[in-house]
């Protein structure tokens, strides 16, 4: 797979050599539909483990709406923020069923997901309506982590850094960097216990990295690339330790305190 991956050459590769990852990464848990009032053990798990012995990272746990003021009173204080996992682009309105940036942050969000590929897949996200919605959260002063990875066929076909760089390049346009994460997240590798290789995810962040620094040289530098795809406490150091990965995207490893906790660790 490693062989059609286009050589990160052709990509600003004089600032990727003069550039230090030294950015602290940010292990961010997508709970996806997941999680009733019981499930804010975990969060209760998390925060009074962190207290013994802090982390290396920068902490996020994205519950569905309806438990994000219950997690946010929970890790208050602590070294966890809490995030959203969509919003919608306007800030209210008739939009039935949806919620805006403002009211996440009301709920006291700090970031949320944006363009997730189970939103583009079942909702029809488009790169501009991600963009769109990455605004939102910008304007209300979410960090939006913005979504972006090839399916299977898209990959099989050869088509992974074209794909890639396009939802980038499209999903960015309205916020100036580094007031947002990308999340690099192949939508073969989710939920299937399937990743990449370690080859494949260095040159894939690298690929981002240089298109960041093409799009906004120094601020582009800034912005934390994370890798999300079946990352579990036995593969979590090794993605982790890559160059230009600066964190990581966690879905169901994120649901039990003691997974999520050994891959903050690995962090
Ligand atoms: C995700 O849904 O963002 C994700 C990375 O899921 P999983 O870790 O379960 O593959």
């Amino acid at each position: 797979m490693s062989a059609r991956l286009p050589h990160v050459g052709q990509l600003a590769i004089s600032h990727i050599l003069n550039m230090r990852d030294t950015m602290r990464p940010l292990i961010a848990g997508n709970w996806k539909m997941n999680g009733l009032g019981d499930s804010l053990h975990e969060i209760e798990r998390l925060v009074a483990e962190l207290l013994e012995q802090p982390a290396a990272a920068d902490i996020l746990i994205c519950p569905p709406f309806t438990l994000i003021d219950r997690a946010e009173a929970l890790v208050r204080g602590s070294a966890i923020q809490i995030g959203g996992q969509d919003c919608h682009v306007d800030a209210s309105g008739a939009h039935t069923g949806d919620i805006s940036a403002a009211m996440l942050a009301d709920s006291g969000a700090k970031a949320v997901i944006v363009g997730h590929s189970e939103r583009r897949a079942n909702h029809g996200e488009t790169s501009a309506r991600v963009a769109g919605k990455a605004k939102a959260a910008h304007v209300s002063g979410l960090m939006p982590i913005i979504c972006i990875g090839e399916t299977e066929a898209e990959r099989n076909a050869g088509h992974v850094l074209e794909i890639v760089l396009s939802q980038l390049r499209d999903s960015i346009a309205l916020v100036p960097a580094p007031n947002y994460v990308i999340a690099y997240e192949p939508v073969w590798a989710i939920g299937t216990g399937k990743t990449p290789t370690l080859q494949d995810i260095a040159d894939i962040h690298s690929a981002i990295r240089g298109a960041l620094i093409d799009h906004e040289a120094e601020p582009g530098k800034q912005v934390r690339i994370l890798y999300g795809g079946s990352v579990k406490p036995d593969n979590a150091a090794a993605i982790l330790c890559l160059p230009h990965v600066n964190g990581a995207l966690v879905g169901g490893a994120s649901l039990k305190a003691t997974d999520f906790m050994k891959i903050i660790r690995a962090a």
